[in-house]
């Protein structure tokens, strides 16, 4: 048999690269050094709470402000000396700014008859775009006679119309109610696919960003805290800060009693527990460090309970409220130690057995696996 040589894959290059780029307002650090690749055909999603420079990283993109320091690079090229028109780049702004006395078929059509091209191309691509976005019976309506859902659709195929490689959008789906912008975030998903784009998304949802994104930034306060897949974030968060952020968590500070190989024995005093877990964390003995525990790992057991059902950590306590959220219920239950633990519980009992644990005695467990470790 002939040996093959052997060909690793060609490194794919990163289509938008940001190098350790800042921008001061003034004094104000908005964006503090910010490192971040993203891949061609991406929808990547940057998250963070009020003020922590999402918009400004978009406009830094889009070639509407200039870094302080760094570089930005899309598709190669070095964007510093290129202004906003010639970059490859779209941007849907937070308000969609239609022109008001346009119909939904000139406002789409506008931006690509700058381009110049021949009357039955901006047609077409007219056409094609708003049929994409399901606004093809809307054609003839001007913004005030549409739904607030319809005008973010017209927005989203004016950019689109353009065929930008890259398009960024800032909380494009914040005016909808909540099953429109379901609908639509599919919709998004289905337009990436057919079109191939680029997407950087800002927005405040989390849920929004978890069903979008095949990665995510979080920020904080002008830096990328962590960057990764959705499950990833949620299921690994680097620090405090992320896995706060990102879905409810019980955080419970301790430190380390013991530890042996990927087996953790965290003492934490003001919870009154040891928990055990089992992670590869860099943390010696004696190190303060932080058991997140998600809601929906916690079991939570009647007294009755076999002791064989139960994870390895267990904590006694009494259940003070139960939320019924429709899905699942939340139960705040205090512990032992006076501490209140979160618990998310399906509903699969319905909610007359939810109302009946109100004040009742309970253990809660979770397996070692469940907490995450975190050093800061
Ligand atoms: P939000 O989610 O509230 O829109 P954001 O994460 O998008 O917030 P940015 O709009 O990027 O935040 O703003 C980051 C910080 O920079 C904020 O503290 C803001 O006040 C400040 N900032 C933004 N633009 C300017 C400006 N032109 N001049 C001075 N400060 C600014």
């Amino acid at each position: 048999m002939n040996a093959q040589p052997s060909t690793a894959p060609e490194p794919v290059p990163p289509y938008v690269r940001l190098q350790a780029v800042s921008k001061k307002f003034g004094d104000f650090l908005a964006v503090d050094a910010v490192s971040l690749e993203i891949r061609r055909g991406e929808i990547f999603c940057l998250l963070g709470g009020s003020g922590s420079g999402k918009t400004t990283l978009l406009r830094l993109l889009a070639g509407f402000e200039t870094p302080s320091a760094g570089r930005i690079y899309i598709d190669g090229e070095d964007m510093s000396a290129v202004p906003p028109y010639e970059r490859p780049v779209n941007m849907m702004f937070q308000s969609y700014a239609l022109f008001p006395h346009m119909t939904v078929e000139r406002n789409v059509a506008f931006g690509v008859e700058q381009e110049g091209l021949g009357r039955l191309e901006v047609r077409r691509r007219v056409e094609q775009i708003l049929e994409i976005v399901q606004m093809s019976p809307y054609v003839g309506r001007k913004p005030h006679q549409l739904s607030g859902g319809q005008r973010q659709r017209v927005a989203l195929a004016r950019a689109l119309a353009k065929r930008p490689k890259l398009l960024l959008l800032d909380e494009p789906l914040a005016a909808l109610d909540r099953k429109l912008r379901e609908r639509t975030q599919f919709e998004l998903l289905n337009i990436q696919e057919r079109l191939g784009v680029t997407f950087i998304v800002v927005t405040h949802d989390q849920g929004e960003a978890m069903t979008l994104a095949t990665r995510m930034g979080v920020m904080d306060r002008g830096r990328i805290a962590q960057v990764g897949t959705p499950a990833q974030i949620y299921e690994s968060p680097v620090n405090r800060f992320v896995a706060d952020f990102i879905g409810s968590v019980n955080l419970m500070e301790g430190r380390v009693a013991a530890r042996c190989d990927r087996d953790l024995t965290i003492r934490c005093e003001p919870f009154g527990c040891t928990v055990r877990a089992a992670r590869c964390v860099e943390c010696a003995t004696g190190d303060t460090v932080w058991a997140a525990i998600r809601p929906e790992k916690i079991v939570l057991a009647s007294e009755e309970m076999p002791d064989e059902a139960l994870g390895d950590n267990r904590v006694r306590g009494k259940v003070r409220e139960v939320a019924y959220m429709g899905d699942v219920s939340i139960c705040l239950v205090e512990i032992d130690s006076g501490k209140t633990v979160r618990v998310t519980l399906p509903n699969r009992a319905g909610l007359a057995a939810q109302r009946d644990l109100r004040h009742a005695p309970v253990t809660l467990s979770w397996d070692a696996a469940s907490p995450v470790i975190l050093t800061r």
